[in-house]
């Protein structure tokens, strides 16, 4: 029989394959002694799971430099010399040979010793190696057990991953031709998983709380992103169903090719401007492939994980150079690092908190590390001159703030003009409204930005009090909610009386319930990702902004959710 679980609908489509499980095995073993005749078989054993660990990791190193780039790959270099270390090899063989260890126990008693060694140092280094002799240490130890340590990019057949969470750097990691779909026990609609998996394309359903508990490896599994359905073990019946769903689904996306190169205009000839968000330049095949007109937001955090060390000015100029590039004088607004709540970064050693989404994260954290933001601003000033650049302050709470940012901007230009480095004139510098304070003086802010962008995941999560990652309380993620589009509302009509524009880089911009809303508000750029920008272009091609504006009128006096859908539903049935 079969078992559906319901979970959050993070990216559409329709998945049929097995499960392939993250979650890690149980690497506790019995038996920490040999006999004296087993000592060379053991020794055997043990030389017998370096070797098997050296190819799996070179598997993903290779994997990584071609997928993420070399700067990437590195951490598994390191992992490698590790491997390759007599210093560290030796006193595993002496143990078992001189102490009759059993091969397990050797190598987790060299593993503590050189960890305790390493994490007694007072250098930050020498410090990061102790995580490294952990990690090789894991995967040996289970080759030793015969069990295996789930690496997503070694996956070659298709698959659904299954797991508690993924972190965006596991989400990077995924190839699109195996990994068919994911499911996992956490996350809302706006978790960076479920932003990832709608930019990769590829189905997923998130915060279904027991997925984890619910499947075996290798079992068939289901994936409809749509509906936030998945069916374990389904029979033939449920299969036939879900392939037929699938295959429309297909169909579906054929049409919208059609719609690639058309324009972004209403029913009644309003032009707005649909963009892309992006993570990585490794999402700009999917810009160009679904005709959006610019990016709205390109997440530079991405350039910053799955490292070791902060990435420096040239390699973080050639990466903004390239998406310039390739967007060819269409806008291309770029966000200064936005790290905290759900993005770490461990190489900078920041604190723990009680509530990270509330804590030191983006411009908090780069106003207090000026080296690392003027770093990353003076790459962004040098690429400005490769296409239409503007640039965006993440979690702005106040003027000051913004003005102290735009300060070390405008220092840093001045410096590369005198040291004779191009740099563009009118680069548009803008700001995220995802804090209410922001929202609420909107009117002071339009005096000093070129433009806003409303990022409504956090301005949702912060004017709910309710924490984007946590499934228990998602039913507050509602951007109908009037007091959300009465938010909204004073953003954009702030910005137009100063004459900036006002964006959305939120999920909400590609929401097809909320697209009516938001075109009634007067919207000037939906920014979404890539994957949702023809259904968004269909859409408006059937809506009348002027029937819009009359439905946000009405939006604005509801007092519920429920009472804003039913008055979109009413108004785009007219048409
Ligand atoms: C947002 O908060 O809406 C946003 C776009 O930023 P992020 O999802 O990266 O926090
Ligand atoms: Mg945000």
């Amino acid at each position: 029989m079969s078992k559906i679980l319901k979970g959050i609908g993070a990216s559409d489509g329709v998945a049929i394959a097995s499960v392939y499980s993250l979650e890690e095995p149980d690497l506790s073993f019995d038996g920490d002694t040999i006999e004296e005749d087993e000592k060379d078989s053991e020794v055997e054993r043990f030389k017998g799971a370096f070797n098997q660990a050296k190819v799996e990791i070179t598997k993903i190193r290779n994997h990584a430099e071609s997928t993420v780039g070399p700067e990437h790959a590195a951490i598994f270099d390191a992992h490698l010399l590790v491997l390759d270390d007599p210093e560290f090899l030796s006193p595993i063989e002496d143990g078992i040979r001189n102490e009759k260890k059993s091969a397990a126990q050797s190598l987790c008693d060299t593993r503590d010793q050189f960890v305790t060694i390493f994490e007694g140092m007072d250098n930050e280094y020498m410090k990061e190696r102790a995580a490294d002799v952990k990690d090789v240490s894991k995967r040996v130890l289970a080759q030793i057990l015969g069990k295996e340590i789930p690496t997503p990019s070694n996956i070659s057949t298709p698959v659904v991953i299954v797991a508690e969470d993924l972190s965006p750097s596991d989400t990077a990691q995924l190839d699109k031709e195996f990994v068919k779909g994911f499911v996992t026990n956490v996350g809302g609609r706006t978790s960076h998983s479920a932003i990832m998996s709608r930019s990769l394309e590829i189905p997923a359903v998130v915060g279904t709380r027991e997925v984890t508990d619910a499947v075996t490896v290798g079992q068939q599994i289901i994936v409809d992103g749509g509906a936030g359905d998945v069916i374990v073990d389904p029979d033939d019946e449920e299969i036939q169903v879900y392939e037929d769903k699938a295959a429309r689904v297909e169909e579906d996306k054929a049409a919208l090719k059609k719609l690639v190169d058309e324009p972004s205009k209403t029913m009644d000839d309003v032009t707005v401007e649909l963009a892309a968000n992006i993570g990585t330049p490794d999402d700009l095949d999917g810009v160009v492939s679904n005709g959006a007109e610019g990016i709205g937001l390109y997440r530079t955090e991405f350039l910053y994980m799955g490292r070791t060390e902060i990435p420096s000015e040239e390699e973080q100029y050639e990466a903004y150079k390239a998406v310039l590039e390739k967007l060819d004088g269409s806008p291309v607004v770029v966000r200064t690092l936005d790290v905290g709540g759900d993005k770490e970064l461990p190489y900078l050693d920041l604190p723990e908190e009680l509530n990270p989404f509330l804590g030191y994260r983006a411009i908090r954290m780069t106003l207090d590390n000026q080296e690392l933001f003027r770093t990353q601003l003076r790459a962004l000033l040098r690429a400005s001159a490769h296409g239409n650049l503007k640039i965006m302050f993440p979690m702005i709470a106040t003027i000051e703030e913004f003005n102290q940012a735009k300060a070390l901007l405008v220092e840093e230009k001045n410096k590369l003009k005198d040291e004779g480095v191009q740099v563009k004139d009118d680069i548009e510098v803008g700001i995220m409204i995802e804090i209410p304070s922001a929202a609420i003086i909107a009117d002071q802010f339009a005096k000093e930005v070129d433009f806003f962008s409303i990022g409504t995941n956090d301005l949702i999560q912060y004017t709910m009090a309710a924490d984007r990652m946590n499934e228990a309380v998602s039913y507050l993620y509602q951007p109908y909610h009037p007091a959300l589009l009465r938010l909204i509302k004073m953003v954009i009509d702030a910005s137009h009386k100063e004459g900036k524009w006002t964006g959305m880089c939120g999920e909400m911009a590609g929401d097809e319930k909320a697209v009516p809303l938001l075109l009634g508000l007067g919207l000037d750029e939906f920014s979404m990702s890539a994957s949702s920008v023809l259904k968004a272009r269909r859409q408006l091609s059937g809506l009348k902004k002027t029937d819009m504006e009359k439905l946000v009128e009405s939006a604005l006096e509801c007092k519920d959710t429920e009472e804003v859908l039913a008055l979109v539903d009413e108004y785009t049935s007219r048409v």
